[in-house]
Formats: C-alpha cells, structure tokens, sequence
C-alpha cells in the first residue's frame, strides 16, 4: 500500500495505491465519514466490485445507506442524459452540498459522475474508484469530467478535482487482455514523455504486468500516477506542459475518428500514435533512430500496433488531423520525442517528415 499526492493547494488529494485498497476503509474515511454517498457504477462493474465497496463504506461509516446508481455500460452512455439522470436521482434522494460521490468503474463512469458532482448543486465532493489500467494511470487523476455530444468527444465538462482516488490493483485481475493493453500505452507514454529511467524499468518487466503480477502492476501504477499528478500540479488546466500528457494522441485520434469510434480502442491508438511520433522524431533528427526503435519495441511487445491501418492513406489522415493545405505549416502543434523521456510540444516541425510518417501503414 502506497500514497501519493496531487499537490495543488487547498485541492490537494491522496491517491492510494495497492492491493485490496479498496477494501480499507481508512481511505474513505476522511473525505466520506457522516456523509450521504452515491455510488455510481456500471452494470458490469458494479455486481463484480459493488459488494467490497459497499462493506468498506459501511466501515468507513458513511450516512444511511449509499444510493447505488448502475449505469448501462460504454462509451455511448457518456452523454448529457445519463448526467441527467443521476441528477434526478440525488434530487428525489434529496442529496445535499454535503453530499459525496463515489465513482466505481473505468474512465467512462468517472469521467461521468466527477461530472455530476462538478455541476450538483454547483460542485459536491467526489472520489475515485478507477477499475480499469487507463482510469488508474489517466482518467482518474487530474480533474477533467465531461461528457460526449453527438457533435464531438469530450465536448462537455468540467475541470473538478477528485477528493481522493483509491486504486484497488485487484480489480485488474478481471480486465480484459485488450482493455489491459490499452492501458499499457498510457503507461508507456509516461516513460517516453518524461521518465526514461521508467522506460527502462518497463523494457525489463513488461512481461511481469502482462501476465497481472500485482507487485509490477503497483509499482507500474504508482510510477505513472506520479508522473500525472506532478503535470498536473504545474499545469492544472492544460496551459502549457499539460500538454505534453498528448503524445500519440493527435496521431490517435485521427486514427479513432478515422476507424469510426469504437473500432480502436483509445489507447490502441494512443499506442499507434507514439510509434508514429517516434517515427517522425528521428526523420527529424531530433530522436535517436535506435531510441525510436526502443519505442517501437515496447509498444509491439505490450501488443499493440505501431503502424496505422492501410485504410487511411495520408491525405485521409491529414484530414482527420485538422491539417488541410491553407493551415498546414504553423497551427498543427504535434507533441514529438527529442529523447526518450524527454517529449517536447512543437508547431516547428518538418512537413516532409510528417508526409513520410503518414505514407507508412500496416500491409
Ligand atoms: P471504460 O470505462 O469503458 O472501461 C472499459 C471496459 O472495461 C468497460 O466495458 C468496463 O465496464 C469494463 N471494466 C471496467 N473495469 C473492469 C474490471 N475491473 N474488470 C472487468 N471489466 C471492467 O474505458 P476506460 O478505458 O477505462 O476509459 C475510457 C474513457 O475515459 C473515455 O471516455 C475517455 O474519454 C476517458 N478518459 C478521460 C480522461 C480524463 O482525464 N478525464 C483521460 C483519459 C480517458
Ligand atoms: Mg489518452
């Protein structure tokens, strides 16, 4: 068991980490202790880790009984009517600003309910379960909530920070392999971003988190929290090096948009995306083209893909990434490697290198 903290002044917060957290009732005992909680939670999350939440918030004694409120799952849920609805549902319970919520599940059901308990009554305090590898090392940490509109991702939110996240690394032991790998690329990006002593660790013992080993996935955790949490205690609301926590995104989401939602997971893409940027780096000159292998090495080995899908040729691609020929020098900002561990945000950067980048597809 392990703290870190997200050191932002009086919005400061633990995040615990380890084995059975979420069992241990003294981690929600500060933040949830006399209060009325909701939890919210998904249909499949909910019946597996539903029972050990709700014994440790009885322990940690909460007020009455927790409103239990299970959202269908996925990603197409992530909507202003599902907010609607646990509006209704803290109101008819007559939920106070004193009033808590718990989010049990992976990113979609916490960006959801921190969205909820940003906008209830005008902000209520709320805690992080995160149940999947992307939500324990992304979503859970930092303070973005929002939703989808039919018109664009993540369109609707809020910046509200959590009051505490308790990463229960058991939960992990049900995810399944393709989730886990996802996960794995945001775990890697920490390495390539900012960590390169990290990197190295993950080069060695990535087949230790594969195969769910709870020691490499705490450590692989706690590493990768860190790293979040001190981007975000310089730049809470994505001003400046913030920014950086987007390498392989820009390249993803063309890839996400381009596949239609749903095909490719985000962290897939965000995999892609980095072996892409590495790519690009060393054409550059800025990346080492052994340390642009290494990249590339580790995303295959956490199975993900490191060439995008022969259906999207170049001129697609750059469509997808907002660069049509009048803005094509100047406004695309690409987040780019000039070392391992050492990411660097550029609207500087070589259009022939890019070209090349995006004419290079998987067969
Ligand atoms: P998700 O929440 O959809 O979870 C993936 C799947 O795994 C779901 O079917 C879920 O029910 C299931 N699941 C969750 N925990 C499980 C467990 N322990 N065992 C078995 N199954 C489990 O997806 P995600 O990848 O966790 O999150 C993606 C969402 O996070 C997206 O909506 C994205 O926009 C958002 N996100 C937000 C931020 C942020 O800063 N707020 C950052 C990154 C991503
Ligand atoms: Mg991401």
């Amino acid at each position: 068991m392990e703290i870190l903290n997200v050191e932002l002044g009086e919005r400061s917060y633990p995040i615990h980490i380890g084995p059975g957290e979420a069992a241990r009732a003294e981690c929600f005992t500060p933040v949830l202790e006399g209060r009325r909680v909701a939890v919210v939670t998904n249909s499949t999350v909910g019946p597996l880790y539903g029972e050990r939440l709700r014994a440790s918030l009885a322990a940690a004694g909460v007020r009455d009984e927790p409103l239990w409120i299970e959202l269908p799952d996925g990603e197409s849920h992530k909507s202003l009517a599902t907010v609607e609805q646990i509006l209704t549902r803290l109101l008819e319970a007559r939920f106070d600003r004193g009033s808590r919520i718990v989010a049990l599940g992976g990113g979609v059901v916490g960006d959801i309910a921190g969205f909820a308990a940003a906008i209830y009554q005008r902000g209520i305090h709320f805690v992080q379960v995160p149940t999947t590898l992307l939500a324990q090392v992304d979503s859970s940490v930092g303070g973005k909530t929002g939703v989808n509109h039919p018109l664009g991702k993540n369109m609707i939110g809020s910046f509200h920070q959590p009051r505490a996240v308790v990463i229960d690394t058991d939960s992990l032991q049900s995810l399944p392999t393709r989730e886990l790998r996802a996960g794995l690329a945001e775990v890697i990006k920490y390495g390539l971003m900012q960590d390169a002593d990290f990197f190295a660790w993950l080069e060695e013992h990535l087949d230790r988190l594969l195969a769910l080993e709870p020691e490499a996935l705490a450590h692989a955790i706690r590493r990768s929290c860190a790293c979040k949490a001190e981007v975000v205690a310089a730049d809470e609301r994505e001003s400046g090096r913030r920014a950086l926590l987007n390498l392989g995104h820009t390249f993803g989401h063309a890839i996400e948009t381009g596949m239609g939602y749903g095909a490719w997971l985000h962290g897939e893409a965000v995999g892609t995306g980095m072996a892409m940027a590495a790519r690009m780096s060393a054409r550059m000159g800025w990346l080492a083209p052994a340390d642009a292998a290494r990249a590339e090495a580790l995303i295959h080995r956490a199975g993900l893909d490191t060439y995008p899908p022969a259906e999207l040729d170049a001129a697609r691609f750059r469509e997808l990434m907002g660069i049509d020929k009048k803005v094509s020098e100047g406004r695309l900002r690409l987040v780019l490697l000039r070392g391992l561990g050492a990411a660097e945000l550029t609207a500087d950067f070589d259009d022939n290198a890019l070209q090349h980048t995006l004419d290079e597809t998987a067969r």
